[in-house]
């Protein structure tokens, strides 16, 4: 069969882009490795969409959580992942988890029954020189491939292991404790400063060396740290003071809370942890250098303990994984096409978001995005106000690119409700605002 889009992946992303075509009566081929002896090292079958770890989607709640908006947008644009969570569906409170094999089997079965799509079970080493494309090969793409991408997109800007700091939300840093500067005063003021004295900072170190850690698996185990990317508390085991000389350096750094007649501009902390703009908005700000295998309940905790963070919310905690992506923010154009060859899309993971739900959804978008460009339509995204909209710009541009690092959906990618809104009905005020912006875009997929 001759096809209108060949897509390469037959994971979340693949397989949900496919479905978005190919119902749409477009010609498809779907090249998945796995079927034909390859795995990666993560997956453990060869079943479509597979699940390679959890069972779970996250929250279902569309009313308070962004995941679950998330979920609620993908249904209403007839969703093939949705529709094949609900058949699978097992309880699990609010969130919505699935049987994996059997929601596999229904992702399999639903795109076995479209007749213009082709699943072909053959490993793809190159990326095609012309026709419509669109990569979904994850975050442990085959290697020749990754290679072949890595030559058009320039080694730098695709990347093999994340090195994943913190973000927090802006509004739950205390302003009382902590200031914006830049060290030395030089360029803007464009860093927050948290100070702290030496008995916290005592107390930090120790809390990072005793604090339980996430094992790297074992095909893992030799991910390298690269300069910079160094867990923070691999960091803190080479030397009491490495981090006072590292990311937590003061120097430079007057802390105006401090500020006396004597010294009017404030002193130096004993230690200081940098936060620096994640994004355009100024909504997240990443905790710079903090990269971590401490788990999720640690960093909570133990971060919780820094002066003016006391309250942080998180909209990403910290990780260091092997995973396969680009920065989109630089090579994807905003219907995530690569400038330098936009014949190929890319979908998934190996955009940079994280996580199953964002994966498939993006899949989903760059079906649709596809589908308006075969019939010469003009492509008009999601609002960015939704949660489709805010997590395609974060990805294609609104990022920031220097510091580009895996993201999964949250409200500190929309753009802020206005200050009207009290904090504790901010997260209804985000999604209502949503579902509104959602019905246009969704009218006119007709
Ligand atoms: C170990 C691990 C655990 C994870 N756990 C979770 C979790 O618990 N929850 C969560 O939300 N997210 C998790 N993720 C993150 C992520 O959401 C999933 O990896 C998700 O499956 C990504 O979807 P995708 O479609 O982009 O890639 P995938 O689902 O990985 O699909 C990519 C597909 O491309 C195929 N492929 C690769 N290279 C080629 C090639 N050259 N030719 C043809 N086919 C190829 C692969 O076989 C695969 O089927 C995890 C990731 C990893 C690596």
């Amino acid at each position: 069969m001759t096809y209108d889009v060949h897509i390469i992946g037959g994971g979340l992303a693949g397989s949900e882009a496919a479905w978005q075509l190919a119902k749409r009566g477009l010609r498809v081929r779907l090249s998945e490795m796995r079927g034909t002896g390859e795995r990666s090292p993560a997956h453990q079958t060869d079943a479509l969409a597979e699940l390679v770890c959890s069972n779970s989607f996250r929250s279902d709640d569309s009313d308070k959580n962004a995941v679950g908006l998330l979920h609620h947008e993908m249904r209403q644009c007839d969703s093939l992942v949705m529709a094949a969570a609900a058949k699978a569906q097992v309880p699990a409170g609010s969130a919505l988890a699935v049987d994996r094999d059997v929601f596999s089997a229904e992702v399999e079965a639903a795109l076995a029954a479209l007749p213009t799509l082709e699943i072909v079970r053959e490993r793809i080493d190159r990326l095609p020189e012309a026709g419509l494309t669109l990569v979904a090969t994850g975050p442990l793409t085959a290697e020749a491939l990754a290679q072949s991408i890595g030559a058009a997109t320039g080694a730098d800007s695709l990347a093999f292991f994340d090195a994943i700091a913190p973000i927090v939300y802006r509004d739950s840093i205390d302003m009382d404790v902590c200031w914006m500067a830049a060290r030395w005063d030089k360029g803007g003021k464009d860093y927050i400063n948290c100070p702290m004295n030496k008995e916290q900072y005592l107390a930090f170190h120790a809390g990072l060396l005793a604090g339980e850690k996430t094992e790297f698996k074992q095909w893992e185990a030799n991910t390298p740290y690269f300069d910079g990317c160094m867990p923070i508390e691999v960091m803190a085991s080479r030397g009491i003071e490495t981090l006072r000389f590292g990311p937590m350096k003061p120097v430079g750094l007057d802390n105006p809370h401090s500020a006396t007649p004597e010294f009017p501009n404030g002193r130096w902390p004993y230690a200081v942890v940098q936060l620096r703009q994640d994004n355009k908005l100024g909504t997240i700000w990443n905790m710079v250098g903090f990269q971590t295998k401490l788990k999720h309940a640690e960093q909570v905790r133990l971060f919780r303990t820094i002066p003016g963070l006391e309250n942080a919310e998180f909209a990403r905690l910290g990780g260091l994984h092997r995973n396969t992506f680009l920065n989109s923010p630089v090579l994807l154009d905003r219907q995530l096409r690569l400038k330098t060859a936009p014949h190929v899309r890319f979908a998934g993971q190996i955009t940079g978001c994280e996580g199953y739900v964002e994966s498939a959804a993006v899949g989903l978008l760059t079906g649709l995005m596809t589908a308006a460009e075969i019939a010469g339509r003009d492509w008009q995204a999601p609002p960015r106000t939704t949660a489709m909209g805010a997590l395609l710009a974060h990805i294609t541009g609104d990022a920031e690119a220097e510091t580009y690092q895996p993201m999964n959906v949250n409200f500190g990618l929309f753009p802020p409700v206005g200050p009207e809104v009290k904090k504790k009905g901010r997260k209804e005020a985000y999604t209502a605002r949503a579902k509104d912006d959602m019905r246009g875009f969704v009218a006119a997929l007709g």
